[in-house]
């Protein structure tokens, strides 16, 4: 009894078979590791990837893996101020960033890895969903874990190299703007 196609037509897919599902493949080939679009699932289990109309018929499901939604979240520039904490997973210092209104970003990190990730706060403002419910279903794009259950503010909360996590305590005087720079975060709005 074969198990059923969890793809869904128009799902991206990525092309990792076994060795005797490669060795099947006669004629042309998918290439491994590759993104591809599902074009069509023959018999509930068959995928036909788009782009290749393999005589055979398609290929089937456990030769893809989905791609991880996560893996594909844009990043952001985000202007920040470097604290140096020794022993924090980022590198003995902290990132913090002073959003002002409905401006900049604010930051959350995954408390199973340490991954930071902004949040622009014009497109939880405007744009939504509220966060709570953006962060349902997100995967962390480093550990895979879900963010709703391992993200928090960052660095109010954040986890050290040895996986403690502490608490910090942000001042509430902005610093000097010429003492910020500016970093690429994986933006969870994107
Ligand atoms: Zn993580």
């Amino acid at each position: 009894m074969k198990e059923k196609c969890p793809f869904k037509i128009g799902d991206m897919v990525i092309y990792n078979p076994s060795r005797r599902g490669y060795d099947l493949v006669d004629g042309e080939r998918l290439e491994i590791g590759k993104e591809y679009r599902v074009s069509m699932i023959e018999q509930d289990s068959y995928i036909v990837a788009e782009g290749y109309d393999h005589p055979g018929g398609g290929i089937y499901w456990t030769e893809f893996e989905q791609v991880d939604s996560g893996a594909t979240m844009n990043k952001v520039q985000v202007r920040c101020w470097k604290v140096p904490v020794p022993g924090a997973g980022t590198g003995d210092h902290l990132l913090i960033t002073y959003p002002e209104g409905h401006y900049g970003h604010s930051l959350l990190s995954c408390l199973n890895c340490g991954e930071v990730y902004a949040v622009t706060v014009a497109k939880e403002t405007y744009v939504g969903p509220p966060l709570k419910q953006k962060l349902s279903g997100l995967k962390c794009i480093k550990c895979g874990e879900l963010l709703e259950s391992t993200a928090a503010p960052y660095p109010d909360k954040f986890r050290e190299e040895n996986g403690t996590v502490c608490v910090y305590i942000r001042d509430k005087t902005i610093p000097d703007d010429e003492d910020s720079l500016i970093v690429e975060l994986p933006d969870i709005y994107s």
